[in-house]
């Protein structure tokens, strides 16, 4: 049986700015298995990485709030938790990659440092245990020689090397929950497939749950067990894998996969992409955000937000399309 470690219901982070409200979370809720891969995919500004910092508490206050909503882990509620507690959560039982090690790795020490006083900091080890666990873990991320790499510092290792001690440094105290936001950005392509070929082979090992947070749909086709597809704040499909890549619902998640480039068939001159630009998030009004892009828009699409279909569990999309099926 599947085991619920993290239940997001109705989350909403605002951020009060001169031009007004930015609603840049409105109401999102997911579910996370234990062990199990989560993308959540949307265009710069839909909300996906304000979710992900609003689940750590990281959301800068002012001009951010967590306005409402809950996320319950393993039935306690992260957003009640104090300073105290949040520290204790963050790295021991969530884990963070983000795009760009240099902005998470110290510049001015060596791995050796930042890896064993993470593990010291969260788990019950002495120095040279943790330094042993640092090791193992950064030859199970694919360093070779690690025992002499660990000295080095972050600059002596390549963009793709940084990530995989991005990736050992966040799993080394064995979290349930790993967030990785769009950790393969920053690298070119064939190192981006073996930074994720990486982190999905030890998350399946360590029986780590992932939120892969993205923009590009075909990082997370081959490796998620479920997607969220985020636009303007909200989620407007949510799917298996299978579901959303074979029957996409919503005219915004029909338009990422065109344009997503397919090597097993052949080119058909230019690329698909999506007409126009996501809108502004402050004080939209209540209706399909996405009606000025979509080509199947009706009346209705431009005067309320279109209610959410429920079509099996785990299987919802918002979309005024689909009203009258069942
Ligand atoms: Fe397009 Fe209307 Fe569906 Fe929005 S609700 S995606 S505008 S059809």
């Amino acid at each position: 049986m599947s085991e619920v470690i993290l239940k997001v219901n109705d989350l909403k982070t605002y951020f009060n700015t001169d031009d007004g409200i930015v609603k840049a979370v409105d109401g999102v809720s997911f579910e996370l298995e234990k062990g199990e891969m989560l993308g959540i995919v949307g265009e710069s500004g839909s909300g996906k990485s304000v979710t992900n910092l609003s689940l750590m508490k990281l959301i800068p206050s002012p001009p951010g709030k967590i306005m409402s909503g809950t996320a319950m882990l393993d039935g306690v509620d992260i957003f009640k938790m104090n300073d105290n507690e949040i520290r204790k959560l963050r790295g021991n039982r969530i884990g963070m990659i983000f795009q760009d090690p240099m902005t998470s790795l110290n510049p001015f020490l060596r791995i050796s440092t930042q890896m064993i006083e993470t593990i010291m900091l969260h788990q019950d080890k002495d120095k040279s245990a943790a330094r042993a666990r640092a090791v193992e873990m950064l030859e199970m991320v694919g360093i070779p020689n690690p025992s002499k790499r660990i000295n080095d510092y972050p600059h002596q290792f390549s963009g793709g090397m940084r990530q995989r001690v991005m990736i050992a440094m966040a799993l080394s105290c064995d979290p349930e929950i790993l967030i990785a936001d769009e950790p393969t950005s920053a690298l070119d392509v064939t190192i981006q497939a073996q930074i994720i070929e990486v982190m999905q082979e030890l998350c399946r090992k360590l029986n780590t749950a992932v939120i892969m947070i993205t923009h590009d749909l075909g990082v997370v086709a081959g490796i998620c067990d479920k997607v969220c597809v985020m636009y303007a704040g909200r989620i407007v499909e949510k799917g298996s894998n299978d579901e959303i890549f074979k029957d996409p619902k919503h005219p915004y998640t029909q338009g990422l996969i065109k344009s997503v480039p397919r090597l097993d068939r052949p080119s058909k001159g230019r690329l698909y992409s999506i007409e126009g630009q996501p809108p502004n998030v402050i004080d939209l009004p209540e209706c399909c955000p996405f009606h000025p892009r979509c080509e199947k828009a009706m009346d209705k699409c431009r005067n309320t937000y279109p209610p959410l279909k429920v079509f099996g569990k785990g299987r919802e999309v918002s979309c005024w399309l689909y009203e009258g099926e069942k």
